[in-house]
C-alpha cells in the first residue's frame, strides 16, 4: 500500500509522536473485532448490485494507488467476482516504487518491477489471472499532482463498466486520496456507481470512529473459498510484508499486525 515513509520507521523515530497518523502506532485488529458495529454492518452481495444483462457480462473497474491496494482492501471480493465470471479492469496508478524511500537495498532499485510481478502473482492466486490489467505509470507519491489528468483516463476507461471500486478518498494517504477523488469524479461523468475501500483507515481510525461515514458502509462476507485466495495472494507482496534489509529504512510496510486487518472474512466499502 505504500507508507508515507517521510522517515524510516525506526524504533528511534517512534518514540517522538509523529503528526501523520499513518506514522503513529495503529489500532490493533482485536479492537475493530471487539467492536460489534463492524460486523453489525449490512451485509451486500456485490453480484446483486451488478445489472443481469443477456448481452454481455457485468464489468467492474478496480482502481488500486499501488499494486496491492486493490488486493489489501478488496481482494477477497475480486475472487468472487472473477469466480462469477464478471469482467475485470485492473487499474494500477502507480507502480508503488516509492514504498521503501530511505532503503538502500538491492531491491529497493528495482521496486517498481517487483511490485507488478508481486501483484501478476497474488492475481493469479486469486483466480484473476485474465485480468484487463492497465498500468497509468504516474510517479508514487505523486498522484495528487496528476489527479486532473487521472480523472480523465478513469472515465475512458469506466466508459463500458458497470461500477467503479477505488480507494478510499479520506484514508489519509495523500495518492489514495487523489486515486479515490479521481475515481469519484470519473464515476460522476460516467454516471457509474463507486465503492471506495478503506486501507490505512484501519491503522489510523479507531472503532466507531465519528471521521468515517458509517452510515454509507457496507460489508461483503467473504465465502471460505475467497478467503483462502485472498490469503494466498497477500502472501505474495512479500516487499511489502518482509523486510527488505536489517536497516530501519528496509522495514516492512506490512508487519503482521497491519496485514491482520485484510485477513477477515469480510471486506468493507463506502458506497
Ligand atoms: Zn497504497
Amino acid at each position: 500500500m505504500t507508507g508515507r515513509q517521510t522517515r524510516p520507521r525506526s524504533a528511534q523515530h517512534l518514540r517522538t509522536v509523529p503528526a501523520d497518523p499513518i506514522q503513529r502506532p495503529g489500532t490493533p485488529e482485536q479492537a475493530w473485532q471487539a467492536w460489534a458495529g463492524l460486523r453489525g454492518l449490512p451485509a451486500v452481495d456485490p453480484l446483486a448490485c451488478l445489472p443481469a444483462r443477456r448481452d454481455r457480462r457485468p464489468r467492474v473497474l478496480v482502481v488500486a494507488a499501488h499494486p496491492d491496494d486493490e488486493v489489501l482492501g478488496f481482494g477477497g471480493t475480486l475472487a468472487v467476482l472473477a469466480a462469477s465470471g464478471v469482467r475485470l479492469r485492473l487499474v494500477s496508478v502507480t507502480a508503488g516504487e516509492a514504498s521503501h524511500p530511505h532503503s538502500r537495498a538491492s531491491v529497493a532499485h528495482n521496486l517498481a518491477a517487483v511490485r507488478i510481478r508481486e501483484l501478476r502473482e497474488a492475481l493469479a492466486r486469486l483466480g484473476a489471472a485474465d485480468v484487463q490489467s492497465v498500468a497509468l505509470g504516474v510517479p508514487d507519491g505523486r498522484v495528487t499532482q496528476s489527479e486532473q489528468e487521472l480523472s480523465g483516463r478513469l472515465a475512458g476507461l469506466l466508459g463500458d463498466c458497470d461500477l467503479c471500486v477505488a480507494p478510499y478518498s479520506h484514508d489519509l494517504h495523500p495518492d489514495h486520496e487523489a486515486a479515490g477523488r479521481a475515481a469519484l469524479a470519473a464515476g460522476a461523468t460516467r454516471g457509474v456507481a463507486v465503492w471506495e475501500y478503506p486501507v490505512w483507515a484501519w491503522h489510523w481510525a479507531v472503532p466507531d470512529d465519528g471521521r468515517l461515514p458509517w452510515h454509507r458502509a457496507a460489508r461483503l462476507p467473504l465465502p471460505f473459498a475467497a478467503q483462502d485466495r485472498k490469503r494466498a495472494a497477500l502472501a505474495c507482496f512479500r516487499s511489502q510484508i518482509e523486510p527488505l534489509g536489517d536497516r530501519p529504512g528496509d522495514a516492512a510496510i506490512l508487519p503482521p499486525a497491519e496485514l491482520a486487518h485484510f485477513r477477515r472474512d469480510f471486506e468493507v466499502i463506502w458506497r
